[in-house]
């Protein structure tokens, strides 16, 4: 595996990598200190506001690849968090992450994950992990919805059963790293019933929301604009919920969510 090409705008570094195979997958470097990570190449699960999944999943990254992301930057980055979130679902190369995941942690680094939660029973097995942050892909609190903006990321019944049995049993500090994350697309799944439901939902699990505003360069949907999202800030902030909010890094359109691709080409600096 190779380094490509590395590329920055004023907020993200996004470097582009040659896998074995002549496959191309990429990694950013955002806030100073977080790699997010690629853990396949392409993504199974179909979202349409994503570029990172619209080749379909081409293949696994195999262990060596997903650790060279972070060995190869190492020297040359000041590296203190690993965020598995770039291309692919970590839950569906999971024997993998999980090595690469104790790996990480022996290095002495804080490891995230963003995930849509597919399959639960891996799901299941991340949340007992000593990870520092798991957010969790809903985007919409109905079955159709969903099924809409995550196509092939199994029902929301199975993950919302998962989620209230198994957190059931988390000692409420590990409740305080877990979010649910609820990209906020015009007209799709803003309404004040979708945010009420979804307030109601991260009431009952005792979790945090991480509220994400779209990133118009990817594709066909409509951002809400900073007075919708900061009034859905507030109708989520007055049930007493923890809001996170989308930083600039995550919409930067070198490196943003959603964002990363996969085979990408040489592009001039
Ligand atoms: S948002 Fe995540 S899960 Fe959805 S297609 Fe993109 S990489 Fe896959």
């Amino acid at each position: 595996m190779k380094l490509l090409q590395e590329l920055s705008s004023e907020l993200n570094k996004l470097f582009l990598f040659e896998l074995s195979d002549q496959r191309r997958v990429e990694v950013v470097f955002y806030r100073g200190d977080t790699l997010c990570i690629s853990t396949q190449v392409g993504c199974a699960i179909g979202c349409p506001f994503c570029l990172s999944g619209s080749l379909g999943l081409l293949r696994n990254l195999t262990l060596e690849e997903i650790l060279d992301q972070y060995r190869l930057l190492k020297d040359k980055l000041c590296i203190k968090r690993v965020a598995m979130a770039g291309i692919g679902e970590p839950l569906m190369n999971w024997e993998r992450v999980k090595e690469a995941f104790w790996y990480f942690k022996s290095m002495g680094l804080k490891v995230s994950f963003y995930t849509t939660g597919h399959p639960t029973k891996n799901l299941t097995e991340l949340l007992k992990l000593p990870h520092n942050g798991i957010s969790i892909s809903l985007h919409a609190t109905e079955e159709s919805k969903r099924k809409r903006l995550l196509p092939h990321a199994g029902t929301l019944e199975e993950l919302i059963k998962t989620l209230k049995e198994e957190l059931y049993y988390l000692p409420q500090r590990k409740k305080k790293r877990i979010s649910l994350a609820y990209l906020l697309l015009k007209g799709i799944n803003d309404s004040p019933e979708d945010l009420t439901k979804l307030a109601r939902l991260a009431k009952e699990l005792e979790v945090g929301i991480t509220l994400l505003r779209y990133n118009s360069t990817v594709g066909d949907y409509q951002d809400v604009g900073d007075f919708e999202y900061e009034k859905a800030f507030l109708l989520l902030r007055s049930y007493g919920i923890r809001v996170t909010l989308s930083t600039r890094f995550r919409r930067d359109k070198l490196g943003g969510c959603g964002t990363l691709l996969v085979n990408r080409k040489l592009i001039g600096c």
